[in-house]
């Protein structure tokens, strides 16, 4: 037998990712790694081999993420630890110390092994390393296996692998599979190694399967019957020939137990350890007994993977530092190898790109939700990304501004947006409207609203874009009695278009046009944020909210809208005073002393339009959306107050949101470049927002719409601003020298 012994080879255990892990790593990096490279506690599997040319791989997949140990895995599963590190950029990943990383798992494992606690729990003499670097912009994955391993210098020498089969009749075949699938799994799964006690014949071959246990009962084992039993250690084997890999480690910890074990008289210790390996390579059910088992014979068909069987001959002088006494737990550890060869043939990382498998929509969807995410990684931890992308966006006019805060939505992650339009697109729109182009304009039919959102589509599939062709009612807009019905239904639309979104936007170019959708979204309580401009002025604004309608109540009809409070604990025995009511912001018409009226006649053709420096509305469309965002991050959304940034700078503490301030109207001039910050409080006669004005939609529905749309004085009255004025006119008569006044001032 010894004079046939050779170099027992290993073959190296290859690492295959399965395309779930890289999208588990991926999702875990954006949401909780971030930056960091830590190293991660994963787990792999393998299966004995069972193909007579094909190796097992240790398998990675999204469950290696899955702390406690071996649930979820099959039975027929032996389970590896492992340690990733995903490093944070591709020159990390390069340079990352690789031998350090190494050795220093080598250690852990030397470790186990003088210790005694890798033969008790041999989980532990089989671990794995994962580097990886994951682009998530271009979907392409670096990554690099190791396996750590001793190198046995000088190398074990065996006798060529026996078959299995050769030396055990059948029925001891299957008394060995069955012992095996019988043991029981831990908390680490099935155990990759274990061992074997055999009866011998006279003249010292294996007869008889005597017993299958865990590796912990082969030292017992080895010493026992005075050569009339054998001891085997085994491994479940991924190598479908030569020895697996992890048997490396396996062999020197096997040794190292035979010299702890030895008796530790000065001259006593072997230099050299005999141990019978036994690479198992058969098909393990799911934890009850194999197929064999039912009476029909072993099944083996002819690719099947065999058992074999290697007499090992280790000299361990030069393993245990320099041959000296016990105790090798005081020894350096033989250096490692380990880290996988690529295809080239030479070790090296290995790339997989998923970017040509993607489905190009998701992949879109995947890299603008990257893009937000990366903000929170460094600058805004608290922004709320989901919270934004959810928001329903009704945007009322889909022009130069409608085209513009649609694409910055887009750019901020939100998917469901409405515009609302009546007009075509005409030759003048592309250059200034983003979302429309020259073709759009020949025939001089295209509807602005379709046309943009099925541009949002095209510019982002995932975008639930969707364009209503729509006109809006507007006060001083007489509705004749054909038109009536038409009108009804589209304020109708328009109320219930207010209903199913979370903001609206009023984007139109004329002032009574914003009023129906001001009304209507402090008649439901949406958060209205305004753009409107001038020549080279703008006007941005969010609307204050009305109080709820139970506190409404509370303060009574028409006690709006200096405030509202804050709702008392209802079970409070003595109501405690309440909080001052928070002032409530205003509307767009908040500040006006007329009702809306029809602007469009008696204007000249520069008036009819909207004309405008075209950065305009660039400027005012990009401020409403981020007023918007950061509205949403106020710990009171909609309903918070307005800072002023220069009182917030002043002051210690400013009820401001992650995001900054936020202000109640921004008012810029690009001929100075100036951007103002500016706040108005809610006013009680006013004629979009008031409580006067919801009441009576509330009351009376269309019927009231329609007498504001019928003009007159129905607005002013219906609010009191007739009133006012009377009132403010009668003071002026009284008091006299008006016009003396007026004289003089003119005069200067
Ligand atoms: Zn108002």
């Amino acid at each position: 037998m010894a004079d046939r012994a050779d170099t027992l080879r290993f073959l190296p255990l290859s690492g295959a990712i399965d395309v779930s892990f890289l999208t588990e790593l991926g999702r875990r990096k954006l949401h909780e790694f971030k930056l960091s490279d830590a190293p991660v506690e994963i787990r792999g599997t393998f299966a004995p081999s069972n193909h007579h040319e094909v190796a097992s791989p240790l398998c990675v997949s999204a469950d290696a993420f899955d702390s406690g140990g071996a649930a979820g895995v099959p039975p027929s599963l032996c389970v590896v630890p492992g340690t990733l590190i995903n490093a944070n950029t591709l020159e990390d990943f390069k340079e990352w110390d690789k031998a350090e990383l190494l050795r220093k798992a080598a250690a852990a494992i030397w470790q186990d092994m003088c210790s005694g606690a890798a033969l008790a729990e041999p989980h532990r003499l089989c671990r794995f390393l994962l580097l990886t670097f994951a682009d998530l912009k271009t979907h392409k994955y670096y990554y690099w296996f190791a396996f750590p391993a001793f190198a046995l210098d000088p190398p074990p020498r065996a006798t060529p692998p026996a078959p299995l089969a050769s030396l055990l009749d059948a029925s001891q075949l299957d008394a060995l599979r069955r012992g095996y699938a019988a043991l029981p799994a831990s908390a680490h799964g099935r155990p990759a190694f274990f061992a074997v006690r055999l009866s011998c014949g006279s003249a010292g071959e294996p007869v008889q399967v005597a017993e299958v246990g865990p590796l912990s009962r082969w030292l017992e084992w080895r010493g026992g019957a005075g050569g009339r039993e054998q001891a085997w250690i085994a491994l479940c084997d991924p190598s479908p020939q030569h020895a697996g890999w992890p048997a490396r480690n396996l062999l020197l910890a096997a040794a190292a137990a035979i010299r702890e074990a030895s008796p530790a008289a000065a001259a006593g210790l072997p230099s050299e350890v005999r141990l019978t390996l036994l690479c198992f390579r058969e098909p393990v059910g799911g934890g009850g007994p194999p197929p064999a088992a039912a009476g029909e014979g072993p099944r083996e068909p002819k690719s099947a993977a065999a058992s074999t069987l290697y007499n090992v001959t280790m000299d361990v002088r030069g393993l245990f530092g320099g041959g000296g006494g016990g105790g090798g737990g005081t020894a350096a550890p033989p250096s490692a190898v380990g880290w996988e060869k690529n295809s080239s043939g030479r070790p090296g990382a290995r790339l997989m790109d998923l970017s040509a498998q993607m489905d190009p929509a998701a992949t879109a969807a995947a890299a603008v939700d990257l893009n937000i995410r990366l903000m929170r990684w460094r600058l805004m931890p608290a922004l709320e990304p989901e919270k934004v992308a959810a928001q329903r966006c009704l945007l009322i006019g889909a022009g130069t501004l409608g085209c513009a805060v649609a694409r910055c939505l887009l750019g901020w992650g939100v998917k469901a947006i409405t515009l609302v339009d009546s007009g075509n697109v005409s030759y003048s729109n592309p250059v200034r409207q983003s979302l429309f182009a020259h073709k759009d304009c020949i025939g001089g039919k295209t509807k602005k609203a379709p046309a943009a959102a099925e541009e949002l589509r095209r510019i982002f599939p995932g975008a639930e874009a969707r364009g209503v062709v729509m006109g809006i009612p507007m006060p001083g807009h007489p509705v004749g009695a054909a038109e009536v019905d038409g009108v009804r239904a589209d304020a109708e639309a328009l109320d219930e278009l207010v209903q199913q979104h979370d903001i609206v936007f009023l984007l139109t170019d004329t002032r009574e046009s914003r009023w129906l959708p001001t009304l209507l979204a402090a008649a439901r309580r949406k958060l209205a944020v305004t753009a409107a401009l001038g020549f080279d002025t703008f006007l941005v604004m969010r609307h204050g909210l009305p109080p709820p309608a139970e506190e409404a109540a509370a303060l009574g009809a028409g006690g709006l809208p200096a405030g509202y409070e804050q709702a008392a604990p209802a079970e409070a025995a003595a109501p405690p005073p309440p909080p001052p009511p928070r002032p409530r912001l205003g509307c767009y018409f908040c500040s006006d002393v007329v009702a809306p009226a029809n602007s469009m006649t008696r204007r000249t053709l520069d008036q009819q339009c909207t004309v405008s420096r075209p950065g305009l509305a660039m400027v005012a469309s990009a401020l409403a959306v981020e007023l918007a965002v950061t509205v949403l991050h106020h710990e009171h959304g909609a309903e918070a107050d307005a800072d002023v940034p220069a009182e917030a700078a002043r002051a210690a503490t400013c009820d401001e949101s992650p995001l900054g301030v936020v202000p109640h109207q921004i008012r810029g001039a690009l001929s100075f470049f100036r951007t103002d910050c500016m706040l108005g409080r809610a006013f009680g006669k006013c004629t979009a927002c008031s409580a006067t004005v919801t009441d009576a939609y509330a009351a009376r529905g269309f019927d009231f719409l329609l007498d504001a749309f019928n003009g007159g004085d129905y607005l002013e009255e219906l609010t009191g601003l007739a009133q006012m004025h009377r009132e403010a006119e009668a003071a002026l008569e009284d008091v006299g020298f008006f016009e003396d006044d007026e004289d003089e001032a003119m005069s200067e």
